[in-house]
C-alpha cells in the first residue's frame, strides 16, 4: 500500500466523492457509502452473521481466498468469498447501528481504494476495553496502515467543509477526522 499524508488522504477521498456524485457534488453534505460501494466502485456488499470467535470484527473485504467464518442457518460455516467482496456484520443493519454500518463499510472500501490489488484479505475490528487480546490482535488495531485506512474510511464518508471544520478541531486537538468519526459513530453520521 502506497503511504499519503492525512491531508493527501481527504484530498483523494473528497476528489472520489466528487466523481461519484457529480452535479449533486456541492449540495450534498451526506454520502450514500452503500452506493458509492454498490455503483462506483462496483464491489459486491454483503451482510452476514460473522461466527463468535471473530468477537470485535465487524467488517471483512476478501482476498478471494482467506475463508471467513459465518453462520448460515444455525450452522458456523467457513466461506470463500470472491475478492473484493465486502462483508459486513449483520447486526449492523439494524437501524440504531447506522453510524457503525456506515463506517465499517467505508472502512473496508478505504482498503480498496487505497489498494487496488486487495492482496490478503482484512477485518475491521473495535477495540473492547473488557477483551484480551492477542499481541497479532493489537498489531492489527493499533497499525499506522489501519489508521491511514481510517482516514480514507472517514473521507469517504464525509464532505470536505465538515472535515474543515473537523481539521480546525484537529489542529488544536492534535487528532485525525477517522478518530473524531470513531467517537461519533455511535450517532448518525
Ligand atoms: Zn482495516
Amino acid at each position: 500500500m502506497s503511504f499519503f499524508t492525512y491531508d493527501e488522504i481527504d484530498e483523494l477521498g473528497e476528489g472520489l466523492i466528487r466523481q461519484y456524485l457529480g452535479p449533486n457534488a456541492e449540495r450534498a453534505r451526506r454520502v450514500d457509502i452503500e452506493g458509492l460501494v454498490r455503483n462506483y466502485l462496483k464491489l459486491p456488499l454483503l451482510y452476514c452473521s460473522f461466527a463468535e470467535h471473530y468477537m470485535a470484527k465487524i467488517g471483512f473485504i476478501a482476498d478471494g481466498f482467506t475463508p471467513l467464518h459465518i453462520v448460515e442457518n444455525g450452522k458456523p460455516t467457513e466461506r470463500v468469498f470472491a475478492k473484493e467482496t465486502i462483508v459486513i456484520e449483520n447486526c449492523l443493519r439494524q437501524k440504531h447501528e447506522s453510524g457503525r454500518r456506515r463506517f465499517t463499510i467505508s472502512h473496508e472500501s478505504a482498503h480498496y481504494v487505497m489498494d487496488r490489488t486487495v492482496q490478503y484479505a482484512s477485518f475491521h475490528r473495535e477495540f473492547d476495553r473488557e477483551r484480551v487480546y492477542s499481541l497479532e490482535d493489537f498489531s492489527g488495531l493499533f497499525s499506522f496502515e489501519e489508521t491511514l485506512i481510517d482516514q480514507m474510511g472517514a473521507a469517504l464518508l464525509i464532505r470536505s467543509n465538515l472535515t474543515a471544520d473537523m481539521k480546525h478541531c484537529r489542529g488544536y486537538a492534535k487528532i485525525s477526522s477517522a478518530a473524531v468519526i470513531l467517537r461519533h459513530s455511535r450517532r448518525s453520521i
